[in-house]
C-alpha cells in the first residue's frame, strides 16, 4: 500500500502527537458514519499511545450508528456544552476529523476557536480552510476520512494493535461514505484495506445490516410517500426534487437519521443526473438541502452558488434561511441555471 504521508510529514505528525497528552477528537454537526467511525478509530489509536482522549461531536449521531462499539463514550456538545468546553480548554491537541472548515461545527465552533491547543485536520473534503488547523492532512481523492485514518495507522505501525472494534468503526465510515462501495470506491487499494480490516474479525455483512436495514415501519412508509406523492422531475428526468415539511416528518414519526439515504433514491431513474431534497429542520427555522449526482455533475458548485453550502462533487449539502415555497423556487432556479451540465 502506498504511504499516505511523505517522510517529512510523518516526522511532523509524530512531533504533533508526541507533544500531546490530552487530546480531543471532534467531527462535524450531524455526524455520519464517516465522522463517527474515523473519530472512534483514531481515538482508539491515540489511546493505545497512552493519551487521554475525548471524542466530542456537536450533535448526536443517528439511531442507525448507535451500534458502533464505544459510541456511548462520545460526548455531544448539544447535551453537555460545559463539559465539552472544559475538555477543549484543557486539551493540548484538537483533532478535527471529516470536516474542512469550522462553520461545519455550528454552535460548537466558538469552543474550538477558544481552545489554545494546536489543531490537526484529517479530512477528505475539497477546499480545506488552511486557517482551520496548523497541521492539515487533506486527501479529497480518498473515499472517506476513515480510509485516511486507516492509512495513517498503517504507516505508523498501528495496525497490529487495532482491535475488532476499531476495525468495525473504520469499515463503517468507508462503507457509508461510498454508499456501500457503489461510488468513490474504485481505487483497488480500498479492497486491500477492507481485507486488512476483515482480518481483525469484523462481520461486514452485519455492519451493512446494522446501518442500512435498520428502518422503523414508519420510515419505510415515509420513503413510499415521498416517491409516490412528492417527487418532481425536471429537465427530461435528468433532475429531480422533493420536499419534506415538519408536518410530514411528524406524521411519519421522524427520528434523527430517517432522512438519510432518501435523496439517493431518485438517482435510480435511468439518465438521472441530479437529485435534490429540501427538508424543514425540526428545530431551527431553516431548510436543509441535500444534493446528490452521478458522473461529473458538480453538486458542490451548485451548493455553493445556490444553497450556502458545499461538499463533494457527487454529494453536497447546505441550508436556506427561508420558507419552503421560496426554497423550492431557489432549487428550480438552480436546476435551470445548471441545465446545460445536466
Ligand atoms: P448530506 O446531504 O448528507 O447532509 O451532506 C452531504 C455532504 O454535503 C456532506 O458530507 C458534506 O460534505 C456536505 N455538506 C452538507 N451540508 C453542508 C453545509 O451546510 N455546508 C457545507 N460546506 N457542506 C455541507
Ligand atoms: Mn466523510
Amino acid at each position: 500500500m502506498k504511504d499516505i504521508l511523505t517522510p517529512q510529514e510523518l516526522l511532523e505528525l509524530m512531533r504533533v502527537l508526541q507533544g500531546a497528552r490530552k487530546v480531543v477528537v471532534c467531527g462535524h454537526r450531524g455526524p455520519d458514519g464517516d465522522a463517527m467511525g474515523s473519530a472512534l478509530g483514531w481515538a482508539e489509536y491515540l489511546k493505545g499511545l497512552g493519551k487521554s482522549v475525548a471524542i466530542i461531536m456537536p450533535t448526536p449521531c443517528p439511531d442507525f450508528l448507535q451500534w458502533l462499539p464505544d459510541s456511548s463514550t462520545v460526548i455531544y456538545y448539544d447535551h453537555k456544552p460545559k463539559l465539552a468546553q472544559s475538555l477543549f480548554e484543557s486539551a493540548d491537541l484538537v483533532c478535527c476529523l471529516d470536516f474542512n472548515a469550522l462553520p461545519r461545527l455550528q454552535d460548537m465552533a466558538p469552543a474550538v476557536e477558544r481552545s489554545k491547543a494546536p489543531r490537526l485536520m484529517i479530512d477528505h473534503h475539497l477546499d480545506p480552510d488552511p486557517a482551520m488547523a496548523g497541521f492539515v492532512i487533506s486527501h479529497p481523492e480518498m473515499s472517506s476520512t476513515c480510509e485516511i485514518v486507516f492509512r495513517l495507522l498503517y504507516q505508523f505501525g498501528g495496525y497490529e494493535a487495532m482491535t475488532a472494534n476499531g476495525a468495525a468503526a473504520l469499515y463503517c465510515g468507508m462503507m457509508t461514505d461510498t454508499g456501500g462501495f457503489t461510488y468513490a470506491s474504485s481505487n483497488p487499494e480500498i479492497y486491500l484495506i477492507i481485507s486488512l480490516l476483515l482480518q481483525k474479525g469484523i462481520d461486514k455483512d452485519k455492519i451493512y445490516r446494522n446501518v442500512y436495514n435498520n428502518y422503523s415501519p414508519s420510515r419505510l412508509k415515509l420513503q413510499g410517500y415521498i416517491l409516490y406523492e412528492k417527487l418532481a422531475f425536471f429537465a427530461d428526468n435528468r433532475a429531480s426534487l422533493f420536499t419534506l415539511t415538519r408536518e410530514e416528518l411528524k406524521r411519519f414519526r421522524f427520528i434523527r437519521g430517517d432522512a438519510e439515504g432518501l435523496v439517493n433514491i431518485p438517482l435510480q431513474v435511468k439518465g438521472m443526473r441530479l437529485s435534490i431534497s429540501l427538508r424543514e429542520d425540526t428545530e431551527r427555522d431553516l431548510i436543509r438541502v441535500s444534493l446528490r449526482s452521478v458522473d461529473d455533475f458538480p453538486c458542490n458548485k451548485m451548493a455553493e452558488e445556490f444553497f450556502n453550502g458545499g461538499g463533494h462533487l457527487n454529494a453536497s449539502g447546505g441550508t436556506l434561511p427561508f420558507p419552503m415555497a421560496e426554497a423550492v423556487k431557489t432549487a428550480e432556479r438552480a436546476i435551470e441555471a445548471y441545465k446545460d451540465l445536466l
